[in-house]
């Protein structure tokens, strides 16, 4: 960017705490200021949540930045603090996961259940052979083995690297290769869309060339038939001994490798990003806490994202179970049988708090309000939303439509990188504005700073930096200490950057703008794809879109707009030319679409993020680029094929 971002949206809607929830919320408007004057106190504080077997020598160690290291000197057990203790004080049998398949099956599992089944798969995992520092890859459907798998490996000091199980056995192959791991866990296939999907073929293939896997792990889930290679392929069920339930956690040392998790390949080649044990713990379990404002006792906790990714590891898995939490676990898709099937499970399991992401509400909405509105969704007091900057009429929808307009609603801001929560309201504190993820959390310094990293005063844009290490944060990309140096370090002297651009309003909140090369520039001013996509998602008509620039002799870059028709909405040349008019309204002439192209569909990732790369191939007319993390390739095509509509709207 070669100035600050323009800043063009205005949002007034202010949303405040309902009372009741202030009022008891687990963290208040006073730990802002002590995590500011004793930043390292606190994370030591929040470190103290956990069982350590040792306790740390010192909270953070610095001296060779930006390699950091907490609880320096720490030692504890991951499942033992997820699983032993919960137990060990008489909460066996609290229920751990309500599990749901997605053919309508269900398994109910308590502390006690799940400590078992992870006591047994540990020793099933060390009787093959692996050791502490291994690395393991899990490729699996969302059934109950997924975490059981995860929380073994972690029990005995394994890395395991789960691999979202929708992704190809080229995909699965290179990730197992650039960690030479020992062992896959996978499964015969999952539910997925009503109908089995297999997994075990892929593995098959991509092991095939994997010369350092040793054993493939197969649990049975759908019965479908399975090639077998013996003495590599063993069934979950006769290799993991009902009868060998008891195991010692051993601790390890706090930046003993907990996982490694590749980024979902939005803007490049994934990054095997690292992350540790302890300070990893004290970060997801202290965010759960306090951003969900989690009540062991009485919430019902569902985050619907996949295991696959991130948000899985750190708020289905680690967070949730460091805090006792009861949570829903859904292995498929929301429209399987119907369209209402989250709403139903809400109101099945009486779920209190709702993590999803932007893409899943803005799909919701598209079905229309008539379904959600088939559901008792009173239950539900708390709602989060991370993945993507979420649009004000997206917020207001979920608010209005799943929230009863009652619930709070977080944005959370983080990534892969960051392990747990950066930014985000605290349901029992913040006055919420739709679209703005907010403040930094205690304990985080985040920032938006210019060219030259000069932080931007209040109503300025810029890019995001977080100025100070944090516990979860990722030690290194996976055997490539100089790409993780470059990649993150480089941009600003000492700042990490995230790659996010982001602008400060007037009262300094916080408003995420996508990433910084999806910026355009339109004669001389730098404009975010997020801000003209909002503009465009305010019109009642439209329910998602997603905006690039394309190269234009006279403006620099032109905005060309992908737009996707609310429901029974029909569109046409007037409609086209209302769109680009409202634009214009809502946020000023400069942004005004020179195109706008009503689609079917949108091109995404497999975690539900849209690809403006590929639409920048569209918008000018060049032969399409990479398409293989794309959910569905076909999409492409169907897009090509409809932009009749739109295609040339000159003023
Ligand atoms: P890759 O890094 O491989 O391109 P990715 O960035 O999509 O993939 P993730 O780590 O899953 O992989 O996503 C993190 C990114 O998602 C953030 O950098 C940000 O751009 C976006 N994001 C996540 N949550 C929010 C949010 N609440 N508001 C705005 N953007 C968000
Ligand atoms: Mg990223």
């Amino acid at each position: 960017m070669s100035e600050t971002l323009a800043n063009l949206l205005h949002e007034t809607r202010q949303f405040p705490p309902p009372g009741a929830l202030a009022d008891q919320a687990n963290v208040t408007a006073n730990v802002y200021g002590a995590a500011s004057a004793d930043r390292l106190g606190f994370w030591e504080r929040q470190a103290n949540r956990l069982h350590w077997h040792k306790r740390w020598d010192e909270v953070l160690d610095w001296s060779n930045p930006p390699f950091a290291k907490w609880f320096v000197g720490g030692q504890l057990n991951v499942a033992y603090n997820c699983l032993d203790r919960h137990v060990e004080a008489g909460r066996g049998d609290k229920i751990a996961y309500h599990w749901e398949g997605e053919p309508g099956d269900t398994r109910t599992i308590t502390y006690a259940d799940l400590h078992r089944e992870v006591c047994r798969a540990a020793n099933a995992l060390t009787d093959l052979g692996i050791t502490a520092g291994e690395r393991v890859a899990i490729y699996m459907p969302m059934i109950p083995e997924l975490p059981v798998a995860m929380l073994a490996c972690a029990r005995i000091g394994a890395t395991h690297s789960v691999v979202f199980g929708g992704f190809s056995a080229d995909a699965l192959k290179g990730r197992i290769q650039d960690q030479d791991a020992t062992l896959v866990i996978t499964a015969d296939g999952g539910f997925r869309r009503g109908a089995p999907s297999a997994l075990k073929p892929t593995v098959d293939e991509a092991v095939a060339q994997c010369p350092t896997v040793r054993n493939v792990l197969v649990v049975r889930r759908t019965g479908q038939d399975v090639a077998w290679q013996d003495g590599r392929d063993l069934w979950w069920h006769d290799t993991v001994d009902p009868a060998s339930a008891e195991h010692t956690a051993q601790p390890f040392d706090s930046e003993h490798p907990l996982y490694i998790l590749y980024t979902s390949g939005t803007t490049a080649k994934p990054k095997g990003i690292l992350h540790t044990t302890g300070g990893y713990l004290t970060q997801v379990a202290w965010t759960h806490h306090a951003v969900f404002d989690l009540k062991p006792d009485t919430d019902i906790f569902w985050c619907t994202a996949d295991i696959g990714w991130v948000t899985g590891h750190s708020y289905i898995v680690y967070g949730p179970l460091a805090n006792g939490a009861t949570q829903v676990m859904y292995e498929g898709t929301p429209d399987t049988p119907h369209r209402g099937r989250f709403w139903e499970l809400v109101e099945k399991y009486r779920i209190t708090i709702l993590y999803t992401a932007p893409t899943a509400i803005r799909t919701f909405a598209k079905w229309g309000d008539d379904i959600p509105a088939q559901f008792d969704l009173s239950s539900l007091r708390l709602l989060g939303s991370v993945g993507e900057p979420i649009n004000p009429e997206a917020w207001m929808w979920y608010r209005e439509h799943i929230g009863g307009d009652r619930c709070p609603i977080v944005d959370t801001w983080w990534q892969t990188e960051t392990g747990a929560i950066m930014i985000s309201p605290l349901p029992g504190v913040t006055i919420c504005k739709p679209g703005s993820a907010m403040r930094p959390l205690p304990g985080i310094t985040a920032d938006i700073v210019d060219d030259t990293g000069t932080s931007v005063p209040n109503g300025g844009g810029g890019y995001l930096v977080i100025r100070d290490p944090w516990p979860a944060m990722l030690r290194t990309i996976w055997g490539d200490d100089q790409r993780y140096v470059d990649t993150y370090w480089s941009r600003f002297d000492g700042l990490y950057f995230p790659g996010d651009g982001a602008k400060r309003d007037a009262d300094g909140d916080l408003w995420l703008l996508g990433r910084v090369d999806d910026v355009m520039l339109v004669s001389g001013h730098n404009i975010s794809t997020t801000e003209v996509e909002s503009a465009l998602v305010s019109h009642p008509k439209v329910a998602e879109s997603a905006v690039v620039g394309a190269t234009d002799p006279t403006t620099g870059q032109a905005i060309v707009a992908f737009v996707i028709l609310r429901g029974a909405a029909e569109g046409d040349e007037a409609l086209v030319q209302e769109l680009r008019d409202h634009v214009a309204k809502t946020l000023g002439p400069i942004a005004k679409p020179r195109q706008i192209m009503l689609v079917p569909e949108l091109p995404k990732t497999r975690s539900g993020k849209i690809m403006r790369r590929l639409l920048r191939d569209v918008a000018e007319n060049r032969s399409m680029g990479d398409v293989t993390t794309l959910q569905d390739s076909s999409v492409m095509d169907l897009i090509s094929a409809g932009l009749k509509v739109g295609a040339s709207t000159e003023d």
